[in-house]
């Protein structure tokens, strides 16, 4: 680790301490900047290291309610306000027992370069609670995100920051969180995004991250002259993502044996096709079952179940061309990094946040593979959440064609601002390097004209 590296992890570990995941999501963009500060010595002098690793604002609250055996259970909410340089903070709300302070402040530090990359008008910020809606009542799941609201409401607003949805928190969720807004602040607008169709949704909403994390990899590929057509695809994760990734490769061509959840994955060498896919969906968002299920029902499939006392995930260890990990951070360590490059994974396209750690980026860079980071390749999502805010502003809805094509426009430019910053600063197809310093360089130059705030 170089000098200017090593200061500035000292000051962000002893600032925040016990916050591994926003550690390691600060070093990995600090690292790619050391070559920003040196050719810009007046970040250094303005400080914008230093001040875009602070959040704004962070709030953290109770979230008090009343379960239905009639028992008080007590929740933790936060929201980070982590930089609104670029516009209304932006970035979803995760609900899951694994949610705390250090990993929503490396989602949203995450977001603030994320949302730069999607050429549209957002600022970065994440929030949740560490409430899980496995296994609760839908009536439960309304009683919670009632109270949620009635705390969030008077620190978000459509000019201010603009929620959505992330792990643990879709389409029902969002309704619930709209509803209880509405009624409190007695106004019908854009706080959030991830709306249903009747009430200010964006058509493509749901399948945008994982399209676009497809849409990326094709990109991708495209530098090499090549496609998704023909090629086989591991896909972790069973949620929004990973269903509509898995839905993208199908419509490109590629063929996907493998989805996942915490319990455990599941291998169809036969291919999960369209018949098999709205089986999934079923699953997963009308009944909330598990994937081993997929197993009982379609005999060509394996399923193995999770087991924490490997120090792999034998998910990754099958043999594919691409890899779309779409469930969680830190889903792929070094070893699992070691078994992909092994059996010829050559794309590594993140529709999830930080799902690789520092140890499998940097085997993924070191073999030149095609590998295209979270805050690049997964940030379709938010893209469409930026449009969908401007339909909410024009009171107009757009069709699926138009959304797609967009989204697909946004793809591109994020891939070539990746690309030709990686070029410009000296590590050609570095897509890390490259996402980090091309989303780095918009929101710096902002708080630059903005002064000292
Ligand atoms: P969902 O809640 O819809 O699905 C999450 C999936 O990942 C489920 O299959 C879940 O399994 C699995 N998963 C979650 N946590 C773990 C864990 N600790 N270990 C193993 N499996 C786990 O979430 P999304 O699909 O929306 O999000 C997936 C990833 O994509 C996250 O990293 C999220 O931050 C990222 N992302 C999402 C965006 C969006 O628009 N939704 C936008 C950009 C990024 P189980 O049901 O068993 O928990």
């Amino acid at each position: 680790m170089s000098n200017f590296v090593s200061s500035v992890m000292d000051g962000v570990k002893a600032k925040n301490p016990a916050e591994p995941e926003f550690h390691q999501a600060v070093q990995e963009v600090v690292e790619s900047l050391e070559v920003v500060i040196e050719r810009h010595p007046e970040y250094r002098t303005a400080k914008i290291i230093e001040r875009i690793i602070e959040p704004e604002r962070v709030i953290m609250f109770r979230v008090p309610w009343v379960d239905d055996q009639g028992e008080v259970q007590v929740n933790r909410g936060f929201r980070i306000e982590m930089n609104s340089s670029l516009g209304p903070y932006k970035g979803g709300l995760r609900f899951h027992p694994s949610v705390n302070l250090g990993i929503l402040k490396f989602l949203a530090y995450e977001q603030v370069f994320k949302n730069s990359l999607t050429t549209l008008p957002m600022g970065g910020g994440k929030g949740g609670s560490d409430f899980d809606p496995k296994g609760k009542s839908d009536n439960e799941v309304m009683k919670f995100c009632q109270s949620f609201m009635t705390e969030l409401c008077r620190h978000i607003g459509q000019f201010t920051d603009v929620p959505a949805g992330d792990i643990g928190v879709g389409g029902r969720e969002i309704g619930f969180l709209f509803g209880q807004y509405k009624r409190i602040r007695n106004e019908f607008v854009g706080v959030l995004t991830g709306k249903g169709l009747n009430w200010g949704g964006s058509l493509i909403r749901p399948e945008a991250t994982g399209y676009g994390a497809v849409y990326f990899a094709a990109e991708m590929l495209n530098t090499r002259n090549d496609t998704l057509e023909g090629k086989t695809c591991i896909v972790s994760g069973s949620g929004n993502v990973a269903q509509y990734a898995t839905e993208k490769i199908l419509d490109l061509g590629g063929k996907v044996v493998t989805v996942s959840d915490s319990g455990g994955f599941i291998y169809d060498e036969a291919g999960i096709d369209r018949e098999k896919l709205a089986y999934i969906m079923d699953l997963k968002n009308v009944r909330r079952g598990r994937v081993n299920e997929y197993a009982e029902k379609y005999s060509s499939a394996v399923y193995t179940p999770a087991d924490s006392n490997l120090d792999y995930n034998p998910l990754w260890d099958i043999k594919a061309d691409c890899a779309f990990p779409s469930a969680t951070q830190n889903e792929i360590n070094g070893n699992d990094a070691a078994n992909l490059l092994k059996n010829g994974v050559y794309v590594v396209s993140e529709g999830a946040n930080m799902p690789s750690t520092p140890d499998a980026t940097e085997q993924y860079i070191a073999k030149g593979i095609l590998y295209g980071p979270g805050k690049a390749a997964n940030a379709g999502g938010v893209a469409v959440s930026g449009l969908e805010m401007s339909q909410n502003s024009l009171r107009l809805s757009w069709t699926r064609e138009e959304v797609d094509q967009r989204l697909q426009g946004i793809m591109k430019a994020i891939h070539k601002q990746a690309f030709e910053a990686a070029e410009r600063f000296g590590t050609p197809g570095n897509y890390v390097n490259g996402a980090n310093i091309a989303g780095f360089l918009k929101v710096a130059d902002t708080m630059i004209d903005m002064g000292v705030v």
